[in-house]
């Protein structure tokens, strides 16, 4: 897989759950060949891994990162987010950080430098038993990560960037990174996304290209829309990451569970941020 990339090449983020090829030929037929691998917690990693290979081997293709998911995440709204996503929610965290360690082995086995997941929410309060405990969490996972030659990453947008950024520094690991995600800044209502960006930047190796609108009651999470019909500014996104000279790649999300409309929206994204990356001045 040593395939050159250049900085802000748009890529596209998938979940493993078809044949490797397939995949990969799908990634082509939208006119990419860079992107995430998202592992699902149904897949067993050592059985898949010699396919993967071989997919790779066989197509001119870049993955930033392994893309961790864990069985039992629930995403319908913000008490279910809190109560299944991540390493905060009790029982969870023993079997998540036993997955996590697969996928970093898969991951690294298939030559991906980083890892990536949402660790849950972090506490705002810094002295919470929980934030103490999420930090130990993270410092074990950066470790693995370490030990495959890659970063640990976290994604945005569940708490403030304040918040994110005083825990990053208290894990104080060198591998330690973020994939930076102007949506779910939105979607969970955690701040302007433009300002969160220029806060972590420092930290930010990868980000989400994905779009939202904001909740409209409490409780509730906003709604991801196709890119470019939501709130996130992606011209002044893309300006600002161009600013901060930003290197990684303009990574597509877009989580939409009818596969046509997924297909038309991804296309959709995929001309968007060509015009946008054109205008950056
Ligand atoms: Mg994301």
């Amino acid at each position: 897989m040593a395939v050159a990339v250049a900085p802000m090449q748009l890529g596209l983020v998938f979940w493993a759950e078809k044949d490797p090829a397939t995949h990969l030929e799908e990634l082509k037929a939208f006119g990419l060949s860079a992107g995430q691998l998202g592992v699902p917690p149904s897949m067993d990693t050592s059985a898949s891994l010699a396919a993967w290979k071989a997919a790779l081997a066989s197509h001119d293709v870049y993955f930033s990162s392994a893309v961790a998911a864990y069985e039992g995440e629930d995403y319908a709204d913000l008490e279910r987010v809190h109560q299944t996503v991540g390493f905060t929610a009790p029982g969870y965290a023993s079997a998540r950080i036993a997955r996590t360690k697969q996928v970093s082995d898969f991951g690294a086995a298939l030559g991906l430098k980083a890892v990536s997941c949402h660790i849950g929410f972090i506490p705002e309060d810094a002295s919470a038993p929980l934030y103490q405990e999420l930090i130990g969490i993270a410092r074990e996972l950066c470790d693995v990560c370490a030990a495959n030659g890659q970063n640990f990453v976290l994604e945005t947008g569940q708490e403030s960037a304040e918040t994110l950024l005083r825990f990053l520094g208290d894990v104080g690991r060198t591998n330690i990174k973020v994939n930076f995600d102007p949506a779910n800044m939105v979607l969970y209502g955690s701040g302007d996304p433009l300002e969160a960006l220029a806060l972590l930047q420092h930290y930010v190796v990868s980000v989400h290209c994905k779009d939202g609108v904001s909740p409209t009651a409490a409780g509730q999470l906003g709604k991801e829309v196709a890119l470019g019909d939501g709130e996130v500014d992606f011209p002044g996104f893309l300006e600002l990451l161009h600013e901060i000279q930003y290197t990684g790649l303009l990574t597509i999300e877009r989580e939409e569970p009818n596969v046509e409309q997924r297909t038309k929206d991804v296309e959709l994204g995929v001309l968007r941020l060509k015009q946008w990356k054109q205008a950056i001045s």
